[in-house]
């Protein structure tokens, strides 16, 4: 219906609204919160990638050297299980070569030796001249199998063998055998028994440390070393390294995220920066304002020149900041036309009319409250229906609207001519404003039928100077008059233009010689006191 309402720009409506300091300080809070929280869960998250992957290291290796330490007690078991089907002649020549055979052909079995009576009787190296003790047992992992720590055949006595009986045999492993894996420098390795009996390592690990892991009395965050553990069966593989690895490790994932923290804390800074630029510029402010219904309306008496009554009032905005300080409305009101907004700051004026004074007109049928329109309202007159629509509901005469067009929005005649139109059928009057200070006064008075003319203040100012512009203010009042409307002068200072103005049948005046505009309580007071003063 419409088109050329398309010059109103859609308002965001996600500004945070609130005074200057505060969004400074929320802002600051926020780029603070902004930096902060990415840079601590870059640290944090450093900190459990770099245990995790450690972790996984060493779990990798434990369960590597399990698998390694099983498949060697399996083979070595499997041997000794061979051995003792074969059910030969105790230490005959047979015997002696099946078990040099058995060691040769069993990785992991350095010597096997026979026993009975708790002494050795025989090995794979032959004869033994006096049977020696065979030790004691110190583990039962199975019914048939046990475990010693025994010393090497060899005799070195820092090199301790691991016995393992079955039956009437016993196998002697070297401890290496149990751990043979690659592993890296830092790693320690051990096999142990469930019980903490240690095994075979790599590394020189902590013995007593190693006990504590296999019986699980060693927790992650007691010592200097991290470590992990993978069990099967009666054997525990343990794989330890020093904690500054750890360090190192977080130092490397500090690498990679907090560059990244860095970044997304830069973008959430400069997002914050963005909106509070965005915030505190004066569309930003007025968006604010707009979202927040910060207006509020002043009154300023329009009185009868002859008999001094006041007869209405212009509603004139002002802008109440959250922080209480006013904005006058020349300050505001271009860069609302600009940008669109003032639309919605009409509507709102008009709310705070009915609200402000809904109750006073309806008492007082004669009062009229005028509005100003801006020239999109004019292009563009959806306010109408509402105002219909809310003057109803207050039982208020659409007549008591007065409603002030300047000439700047007559732009698009049959627009103008439609809106007038519509609005005096409506039951308004329809005032044009600032009358004169344009181009094109006199061409549209012709065409358009409106019911009052404001004289604006600019040749109110002229009278009584002398000046060449001050008779001009005459043919003003006479071109109103022939065409039958109400002139209202504006910004009336002195008694003199007053009698002026009275003497040319100028029918009300506004301006501070009455009455400055006044918060709605005021005007209420001012009109009733006015009221009793006139009417007797
Ligand atoms: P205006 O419509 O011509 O309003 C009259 C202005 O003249 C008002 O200023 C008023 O306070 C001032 N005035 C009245 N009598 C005197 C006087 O004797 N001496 C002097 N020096 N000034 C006087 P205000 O309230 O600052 O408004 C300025 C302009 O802002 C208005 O001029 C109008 O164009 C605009 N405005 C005010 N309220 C609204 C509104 O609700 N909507 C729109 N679109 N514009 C508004
Ligand atoms: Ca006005
Ligand atoms: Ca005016």
């Amino acid at each position: 219906m419409f088109p050329q309402c398309n010059f109103l720009r859609k308002t965001s409506t996600t500004g945070i609204s609130l005074n200057r300091s505060r969004v400074i300080l929320l802002a600051v809070t926020l780029a603070v919160i902004g930096i902060s929280i990415p840079v601590s869960f870059a640290l944090y998250f450093s900190n459990v990638r770099a245990a995790q992957a450690e972790q996984d290291r060493l779990s990798l290796f434990a369960r590597q050297a399990l698998l390694r330490a099983s498949a060697s007690l399996r083979d070595a078991v499997g041997t000794l299980r061979v051995l003792e089907r074969e059910e030969l002649v105790p230490c005959s020549a047979a015997h002696l070569q099946k078990m040099r055979l058995a060691v040769i052909t069993t990785r992991s079995i350095d010597d096997i030796a026979y026993f009975k009576d708790g002494r050795v009787q025989c090995s794979s190296m032959g004869e033994v001249e006096a049977p020696i003790s065979v030790g004691r047992t110190e583990y039962t992992a199975a019914k048939d199998l046990h475990f010693s720590l025994s010393p090497s055949p060899l005799g070195e006595s820092d090199h301790r063998m691991i016995g393992m009986f079955y039956n009437a045999h016993k196998a002697l492993i070297n401890p290496v055998r149990f751990a043979d894996i690659l592993l890296d420098d830092d790693i320690q390795l051990v096999i142990a028994l469930s019980d903490g009996t240690l095994l075979g390592g790599i590394g020189n690990p902590d013995a007593g440390m190693i006990g504590k892991i296999a019986t699980w009395t060693y927790r992650q965050k007691d010592g200097d070393f991290l470590h992990a553990r993978a069990e099967q069966g009666d054997l525990v593989a343990i794989a330890v390294e020093p904690r500054d690895r750890l360090i190192v490790r977080t130092q490397h994932e500090m690498l990679l995220l907090v560059p990244l923290s860095l970044l997304i804390a830069a973008l959430i800074v400069g997002g914050v920066v963005w909106r509070l630029r965005r915030h505190l510029s004066p569309l930003g402010e007025l968006k604010s304002a707009v979202k927040r219904r910060e207006f509020l309306v002043h009154y300023q008496p329009i009185v009868s020149l002859k008999t001094g009554e006041c007869v209405g009032a212009e509603a004139l905005v002002r802008w109440q900041r959250a922080d209480g300080s006013m904005t006058r409305p020349d300050l505001f009101i271009p860069l609302a036309e600009e940008s669109g907004l003032i639309t919605q700051i009409t509507q709102q004026v008009m709310d705070l009319v009915i609200h402000d004074m809904h109750l006073m007109l309806k008492k007082y049928p004669r009062l009229h409250i005028a509005v100003n329109l801006s020239a999109q309202d004019i292009q563009c007159p959806h306010f109408l229906g509402s105002l219909k629509t809310k003057l109803e509901e207050n039982c208020v005469s659409q007549r008591q609207i007065w409603l002030e067009a300047t000439e700047r929005g007559f732009m698009n005649v049959d627009a103008v001519r439609h809106t007038i139109e519509t609005a005096r059928k409506q039951g308004h009057s329809v005032a044009i404003d600032d009358f004169g200070t344009g181009y094109s006064s006199l061409a549209y008075l012709q065409g358009l039928r409106m019911d009052a003319l404001k004289i604006d203040k600019s040749f109110i100012d002229t009278i009584g100077t002398g000046a060449a512009t001050s008779t001009v203010i005459d043919h003003i009042i006479d071109i109103a008059q022939s065409l039958d409307m109400v002139t209202v002068a504006e910004g009336v200072e002195t008694h003199e233009q007053a009698e002026y103005l009275r003497a040319r049948d100028v029918k009300y005046g506004q301006g501070w010689l009455f009455a400055k505009a006044m918060p709605p309580r005021d005007f209420i007071g001012f009109y009733q006191a006015n009221q009793l003063r006139t009417q007797g």
